[in-house]
């Protein structure tokens, strides 16, 4: 069995645990000059969004415009717009790019088909797939090819469970609820398959979670991570959890009583949405944030080969 990066697994492999205050006591009661709003770390960017950003931002320095992109780069509506602003193209499907013309495949990967359609028709491809998306694609191909049958966690028609299952049609299954395998008797993972950043966002929801009012969660509502951001937070013990693109999206009713205020993102959402959530909570009578940082990140990827090779070129 393998999953996506935005199927939302949770587990302890490989985690360095820094120590957090315990603060698992409810405060719905607190008195209002105890407002607090607690902001988790980690939150936000992860290293393959980090990554595949850059490159369509180091992409439209370097070549020629227009700069297509097959999908969106990343799940978050403002990355697009921002980059939308700067002169990238977004685009569904390959077959809407002109033949000979540059094109950035997003972070969660493309099939061997799309590989095959941009090759025959000529584009220059700047492949930002997370390399832990290519590690997953790998595996899927290793698995076919040592007979056994896939079971993908995921959603179907997401762009990362279309680019995996298009490695072994034959040999995955996608599974959207645990309803799907109940029955079935199968053979998990290694757990360093499981991506850091997903679970490390959930662990740091959770721990703030337990000792908030309510949870905003600050990601695109087809951001599969954030949307189980919010899932986790419930899970855990807040009062409430919602999640919002920006701050412009929270009702103010949603403070009604609220005392003890967490705030995280998912890992395609930029930092300053969050920066403009915590201004929103100041705003309406909270002091300003304390963070609760889980654990340092220090993963990075290097930029795709193909990019840095002409970036070297042009220098
Ligand atoms: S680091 Fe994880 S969450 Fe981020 S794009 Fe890669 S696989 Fe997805």
């Amino acid at each position: 069995m393998i999953a996506t990066c935005e199927a939302g697994r949770s587990g302890s492999a490989h985690l360095n645990f820094t120590t957090v205050p315990d603060s698992s006591q409810p405060t719905a009661s607190a008195p209002a000059t105890d407002k607090r709003v607690v902001v988790a770390a980690p939150r936000g960017y992860c290293a393959g969004v980090d990554r595949a950003v850059v490159t369509v931002e180091k992409a439209l320095e370097t070549y020629d415009s227009p700069v297509y992109v097959r999908k969106q780069i990343v799940h978050n509506r403002h990355v697009v717009e921002d980059l939308e602003s700067r002169g990238a193209v977004f685009v569904d499907e390959l077959r809407e790019v002109p033949a000979g013309a540059t094109v950035v495949f997003s972070a969660h990967g493309v099939s061997p088909a799309v590989h095959a359609e941009a090759k025959a028709r000529g584009f220059k491809v700047i492949d930002a797939t997370c390399p832990l998306v290519t590690k997953v694609h790998q595996e899927a191909k290793r698995f076919a090819r040592e007979g056994m049958e896939i079971l993908l966690i995921g959603h179907a028609g997401h762009e990362e469970v279309e680019g995996t299952t298009g490695e072994a049609p034959d040999h995955i299954t996608v599974v959207q609820s645990p309803e799907h395998v109940a029955d079935l008797e199968v053979m998990n993972p290694p757990s360093d398959d499981i991506c850091y950043a997903t679970q490390n966002r959930q662990l740091a929801v959770k721990q703030i979670a337990r000792h908030s009012d309510l949870v905003i969660v600050v990601g695109s509502a087809n951001s599969s991570n954030s949307v189980r951001l919010v899932e986790v937070a419930l899970e855990a013990g807040a009062t409430a959890a919602y999640r919002v693109d920006n701050a412009g999206e929270i009702d103010p009713a949603w403070l009604d009583g609220v005392a003890s205020a967490g705030v995280t993102s998912g890992a395609s959402v930029p930092d300053d949405l969050v920066s403009g959530v915590l201004e929103f909570f100041e705003d309406h009578g909270f002091p300003p944030a304390t963070e609760e940082r889980l654990m340092d990140e220090s993963l990075a990827f290097a930029l795709p080969p193909e990019l840095r090779k002409d970036l070297a070129g042009s220098r």
